[in-house]
Order: C-alpha cells, then structure tokens, then sequence
C-alpha cells in the first residue's frame, strides 16, 4: 500500500532525497574551514537535518575515500580530534556541483 502523507517534514522518511545536499553542505563548510563531526552534526541540526553521528561519520569517511576530503588528527594537550578539510577535488567538486544547484534552485524558486 502507498503511503498518502503529504506532510514531508519527517527528515528520516526523506532521507534519501537530502543525502547529496547534505554532502554538499559538508563539503561546503570543509571547504571554508576544517570541520570535525559532532560540530558538523550540530552545524546540519541547525539547517533541519537531524543527522545522528552513526551517520555522519560513515558518510565523512565516503567523501574522504573518494578523495574530497582530508582528515588530519588534531592535538590539543592529551585530547585528540579528527578534522577534515576539502582536497583540491573536493573544492572543484563543489565547484562544480554549485553550478548544478544554482539550476535547480533556479528551477524550484523561479520556475525557469
Ligand atoms: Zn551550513
């Protein structure tokens, strides 16, 4: 049987549609500053994606396999922290990709 819902704001049921905005979003901010997960987590809450750590991380590591991102082990004193920043493919990735959102925002918003 097919749902009938019509109220979308269940972020979970949608998951799927939201997977590439969310890397993007990533990827943006990994772009303009070094980004670590749980602040990413928070960093996405505070956008309406209530993505849980369980997710993010696997998700961090896809983009750093694919070479968009870099970590690099941070120490501060005896604590330590995984942060990520873009890679030069990252960057011309999101380039790229910019352009592709800018059309479909176009298209959404604008009706063009
Ligand atoms: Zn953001």
């Amino acid at each position: 049987m097919s749902k009938t819902k019509t109220d979308h704001n269940d972020f979970a049921d949608d998951r799927d549609l939201y997977s590439g905005l969310i890397r993007l979003h990533v990827l943006h901010h990994a772009v303009q500053e070094p980004i670590f997960g749980l602040g990413m987590v928070e960093e996405l809450a505070r956008h309406g994606y209530r993505i849980s750590p369980g997710t993010l991380y696997p998700l961090l590591h896809g983009l750093e396999e694919k070479g968009y991102l870099r970590a690099v082990e941070l120490r501060n004193g005896k604590s330590r922290r995984k942060v990520y920043r873009a890679t030069p493919l990252g960057r011309s990735a999101l380039r790229a990709a910019g352009g592709k959102v800018r059309e479909l925002f176009r298209e959404l918003m604008e009706g063009k």
